[in-house]
């Protein structure tokens, strides 16, 4: 079970003066139940490359298989794909609709099919994984925080019970309360689930501590694909690309300089922490 892109190029206009690669044959294998935070500076192919996997972009050339199957092949059942690679778009807020917070959550399940009793318990338990209590279901999503109406768009996706949830830069136009929280809630949603979570995101300090793996993607191309410690190791070609490391790795690296005897690859501060007791006992 797993999501894997086969040599992925994806050309915008082709054929004009437009023409531009926003993916250039792009590999990779995203096992069954990991966390993977796809990071990249601003038109690096990030949106590009999520709406390849649930095919709601047809690539130039190359493909995409989910479970073994390519969903471009003719015949393939793209609707049903989608319930089961769920997508929640940036500045998901915008797509609320319904009058009231348990109708829009219920739009996913019923549209597949799905009895309303059956649509209220799939809303129930999504509202309920990204904390909006039962108090708002009768409200119009209009009249929400921001930071509700985005967990409720989430819960729209979530609702449909999909096998792997793929996130937008759902962090996007947040304080950082709320960022701290949304992913905070996306790690509990993972390891409740045990679903496959794909998160968009062009910050280092978010996705240090809950990605198992990292995709980092420059100008269409895929620069590394790996655990986020050994992609942190590149601090240089990071900086290169617009990125940065987390704070953390920078402040452990200053202290190395200093001369202290520390890990360079310590990216979360819980790591930090235990790296400096351990030379405190010395
Ligand atoms: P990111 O999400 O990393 O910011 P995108 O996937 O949105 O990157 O964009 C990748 C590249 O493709 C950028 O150069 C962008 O300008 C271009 N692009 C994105 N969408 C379109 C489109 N609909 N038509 C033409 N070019 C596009
Ligand atoms: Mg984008």
């Amino acid at each position: 079970m797993s999501i894997r892109a086969e040599h992925l190029t994806h050309l915008y206009s082709p054929g004009t003066a437009f023409e531009s690669y926003a993916l250039k044959d792009i590999s990779f294998e995203i096992a069954d139940g990991s966390f993977v935070a796809v990071i990249g500076h601003t038109g690096s192919g990030k949106s590009t490359l999520i709406q390849h996997l649930n095919g709601l972009y047809r690539p130039t050339s190359g493909t995409v298989y989910y479970n073994g199957e390519d969903i471009f092949a003719e015949g393939y059942d793209l609707k049903a794909l989608r319930t089961k690679i769920g997508l929640v778009f940036q500045y998901p807020e915008y797509q609320l609709f319904e009058e009231d917070v348990i109708t829009d959550v219920m739009f996913g399940p019923k549209n597949m099919g799905l009895s309303d009793d059956e649509a209220r318990a799939r809303a129930k338990k999504a509202l309920m994984q990204v904390g909006i209590g039962e108090s708002l279901y009768k409200r119009s999503p209009f009249d929400l925080s921001g930071g509700q109406k985005r967990r409720v768009a989430i819960a729209g996706v979530l609702a449909m019970d999909p096998e792997v949830l793929i996130l937008d830069e759902p962090t996007a136009g947040l304080d950082p309360r709320g960022r701290e929280e949304t992913l905070a809630m996306l790690e509990e949603l993972h390891s409740e689930r045990k679903i496959t979570v794909i998160l968009v995101s062009h910050s280092m300090d978010d996705v240090a501590e809950c990605a198992d793996m990292l995709m980092v993607l420059k100008d269409a191309e895929l620069k590394f694909f790996d655990r986020p410690k050994e992609v942190f190791r590149h601090v240089e070609e990071l900086e290169s690309y617009g990125l940065a490391v987390p704070e953390i790795t920078y402040l452990a690296h200053d202290l190395i300089k200093a001369g202290l005897d520390i890990d360079p690859t310590v990216s979360t501060v819980s790591e930090a922490k235990a790296e400096l007791l351990k030379l405190l006992k010395w």
